[in-house]
């Protein structure tokens, strides 16, 4: 730094000096129970994520240190940190169930960072809570490498999503449908507050508990909101649009998160509780990730509904803090705050597929010509990450790429009337391809998390092989990029590889 210049840059901590605390635990035992991480034996270190760790003005150095792993395997207290199971319950495959809470995660506590963000740190796979039921409170290394990828991927897509610190490993034996070893994942959120958290309150008629809870969650991360009118409807307005968007989203890259209860819905409108997702390959709009889900209620076509019906639960338990005296005049409110979730999606989503054809300028017919290409990808089962990515060279009517996207169609007569329709729309906008080009490169990635890629992470995990999940995730954080020496990543799985079975069981 130039002598007499100011630094801007933010302090780099180590981990006894992040200043943790628990703002959850200042709500109140009603909210949580107390409970201490049960360590795992003799950890290691799998994984250490330097960006996330910017997150909490980490110092990177600090996860060289011997007691960085004995933090996060559970086996120190973090200085300031309060541990606590958070209670919620929520719809599960459209069921109330009414007490789930964190069953196997524990909030440590918040970081308030340099630029003023509180980021909670969840410690998911330490040990039985009280919300446990007759689960073992423990992660396996195969489903704490998946959610560690997916977080970093999302994010990487400039998609809302939990964050992942670091994982560790042990050689602790933990029972699944076979016997694998435990592992625990540092989650970073700014908020780990979900629908059920509020659902729990609601059916146990906890409605000055209601108030309490939605107003830390306003004052912390809707601050400008205690302005509105009424500051619960513009609560409840800001969760449906933010819904919206995230649910356009994970339509635009192909995402299916496979477990959407509404205990895994957050009110930040984040992707969380990583299970049994999977991204497209193939462009098939009814696939179902999650071989637990036998009827397609999560299907990933269906995200978009089931979404809604999640915001309905969500409005339903906040009805007492829209109109607490007249019942019907608060449904009243809650029906027209979700009458907006459909225009918000809509608008979202056809943007966002406007622009994964570089289209620069909304016009009539762009929904169907949307549609049109979408209907031939489903029809020749076209890889969906491939396809969107390969269409940018043959955009802008200079005919030269082409070849590359139209052989991934059988049916290429078709593929050819639909490209002669988009060089016409094209066309009409007058705009130089190469700036078209950099455009759709910026929103159609590369890369996605295919669930190859996942599995092969978590084969070379098992094995001791670490170093791929760190050169994926380096990829996964550029997906937008060309990766010469990584090329492979981008191709679809191989034909006739094993099949890739995931379920709710991690
Ligand atoms: P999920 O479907 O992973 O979001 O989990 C649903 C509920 O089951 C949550 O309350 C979890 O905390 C709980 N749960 C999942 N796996 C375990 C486990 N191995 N031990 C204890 N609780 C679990
Ligand atoms: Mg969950």
């Amino acid at each position: 730094m130039a002598e007499g210049a100011a630094s801007i840059l933010p302090d780099m901590k180590r981990l006894e000096d992040l200043d943790i605390h628990n703002t959850y635990a200042d709500l109140g035992p009603r909210f949580y129970t107390r409970v201490e991480p049960t360590p795992l034996a003799n950890p290691f270190l799998v994984a250490f994520n330097r960006r996330a760790a910017e997150l909490i003005d980490l110092d990177p150095a600090e996860a060289a240190r011997a007691e960085f792993v004995d933090y996060f395997a559970g086996a120190r207290p973090l200085p300031g940190a309060e541990p606590l199971a958070m209670l919620y319950s929520g719809h599960q495959f459209g069921h109330y169930v009414p007490r789930l809470g964190d069953g196997r995660a524990i909030l440590l506590g918040q970081v308030r960072n340099g630029r003023g963000e509180s980021w909670d740190l969840h410690l998911k796979g330490a040990g039985v809570t009280a919300y446990s039921r007759d689960g073992d409170g423990r992660a396996v290394l195969r489903s704490t490498v998946r959610e560690y990828l997916c977080s970093e991927a999302m994010y990487g897509l400039g998609i809302p999503t939990t964050r992942a610190l670091c994982m560790v490993g042990s050689h602790e034996e933990v029972y699944r449908e076979r016997v694998e070893k435990g592992a625990m994942l540092l989650r970073l959120a700014p908020s780990h507050v979900r629908f059920g958290s509020f659902e729990v309150l609601y059916y146990g008629n906890r409605f000055d508990d209601l108030r309490v809870l939605a107003d830390h969650v306003m004052a912390d991360h809707f601050p400008a909101l205690g302005e509105a009118a009424h500051p619960y409807l513009a609560f409840l307005d800001e969760v449906v649009a933010r819904t919206a968007r995230l649910m356009a989203q994970w339509q635009q890259v192909g995402f299916a998160h496979g477990v959407m209860n509404t205990d895994n819905m957050s009110v930040l409108g984040l992707t969380m509780d990583y299970g049994p997702f999977g991204f497209l390959d193939d462009y098939d709009p009814d696939f179902i990730c999650n071989h637990s889900d036998r009827g397609g209620r999560y299907a990933f076509n269906r995200q978009p509904q089931v979404a809604l019906w999640n915001l309905s639960c969500f409005a339903q338990a906040i009805l007492p803090l829209l109109d607490p005296q007249d019942g019907e005049a608060a449904a009243a409110m809650a029906r027209q705050s979700l009458a907006a979730y459909e225009p918000a999606l809509a608008t979202a989503y056809a943007a966002g597929m406007r622009s994964k054809l570089g289209l620069l300028e909304p016009r009539q017919g762009d929904n169907e010509l949307m549609h049109g290409l979408l209907n031939l990808m489903a029809a020749d089962r076209v890889d969906y990450t491939r396809c969107f990515r390969d269409l940018a060279p043959a955009a802008g009517g200079e005919g030269g790429g082409v070849a590359s996207v139209r052989d991934l169609f059988q049916d290429r007569a078709a593929f050819d009337a639909w490209a002669a329709d988009y060089d016409a729309r094209t066309a009409t906008e007058g705009v130089d391809p190469a700036v078209r080009r950099a455009a759709m490169n910026g929103v159609n990635p590369r890369f996605v998390l295919r669930n190859h890629l996942a599995q092969e992470a978590i084969e070379r995990a098992e094995a001791g092989d670490h170093g791929f999940v760190e050169d994926l995730v380096e990829v996964l954080h550029n997906p937008f990029q060309e990766h010469p020496a990584r090329s492979a990543w981008a191709q679809p799985p191989p034909q006739g590889g094993p099949e890739i079975v995931v379920s709710c069981s991690s």
